[in-house]
């Protein structure tokens, strides 16, 4: 055993000092396959770069623009994304006016219901209603004691009769101090002159004339979407309410180049939806001609 061991180590130690002339022939490795310079490899072509989702606003939207005195949320509703900002403002009048905010619902509800219904023009705006507390309290007041509709600036239009005035009148009698302390005094009215400041056409809901009446002094867009409303809804065209009304929001849009017109339902209880979505659906057929004048 160990004679055979030694003679493997010698026969192992010959092998090595052979060194490489050895008769071991080298083995022969594969040759890479080289490509000719001449000949273009084949890239993967770049697939093109998958855009990623944009975000899509919502068709319908509901915004939160602030809160009244007490507390109670103002809410807007957007409809679509047109480049007319069309805003219908419900219930500045309270608890007096109340079937207006249900009118301004049902609005919502029927414009859920049927997105189609939303010219591509427009951006749809719903206030269900600007007067939060008045409508809970059961009044037309805000919780201040202010008719927010006698609260704004229109000292500076054409028609001095319409200028802001801390003492109105409403359909029934003479409030001291009902106009609020200074123009747009009220945090209701604040929110809703900064959410307008870029509004096109306003329509302001109230009960109960069955009238519709234009914002303003004079001809313009106003008196234009006024005859174009009062066509379509079937209420008479008014020149004026049939009292003074100083601070008005709609006066304040007009002298701002907006389309505003009030427009009054015929009573306290109905929310008469089908005239006014005639209504509504006339202005956003019409809109080149309501905003084509200049701001
Ligand atoms: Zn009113």
């Amino acid at each position: 055993m160990r004679y055979w061991l030694l003679s493997l180590v010698l026969m192992i130690s010959a092998i090595s000092c052979a060194g490489p002339s050895a008769s071991v022939e080298p083995s022969v490795l594969p040759s890479p396959t080289l490509v000719p310079p001449t000949q273009s490899v084949a890239l993967p072509t770049p697939t093109p770069k998958q855009s990623l989702p944009s975000p899509t606003p919502q068709f319908h939207e509901r915004r939160l623009l602030g809160y009244s005195p007490e507390g109670r949320p103002i809410v807007a509703h957007r409809f679509g994304w047109g480049e007319v900002k069309l805003v219908l403002l419900g219930d500045i009048h309270g608890g007096t006016e109340e079937n207006t905010y249900r009118l301004m619902s049902e609005i919502v509800a029927y414009y859920q219901k049927n997105p189609d219904q939303v010219s591509p023009q427009v951006t749809l705006w719903v206030i269900s209603t600007i007067n939060p507390d008045g409508l809970a309290h059961e009044t037309r007041f805000n919780s201040r004691g202010v008719d927010l509709n006698r609260n704004a600036n229109t000292d500076h239009d054409a028609c001095p009769e319409n200028d802001w005035s801390p003492d109105i009148f409403d359909s029934e009698e003479y409030l001291p101090g009902g106009g609020g302390e200074y123009p747009f005094s009220e945090v209701e009215t604040r929110i809703l002159r900064d959410f307008l400041v870029d509004a096109q056409v306003v329509i302001s809901y109230h009960s109960q004339a069955g009238l519709v009446v234009a914002g303003g002094c004079g001809e313009g867009p106003s008196r234009q979407l006024a005859h174009l409303l009062a066509e379509a809804t079937g209420y008479s065209e008014a020149h004026s309410i049939g009292y003074p009304v100083t601070g008005s929001i709609v006066d304040y849009l007009a002298f701002r180049g907006v389309a505003a017109v009030d427009v009054e339902l015929i009573n306290k209880v109905d929310t008469e939806l089908e005239r006014n979505l005639k209504g509504i659906r006339a202005v956003m057929e019409s809109l080149a001609e309501i905003v084509s004048h200049e701001h």
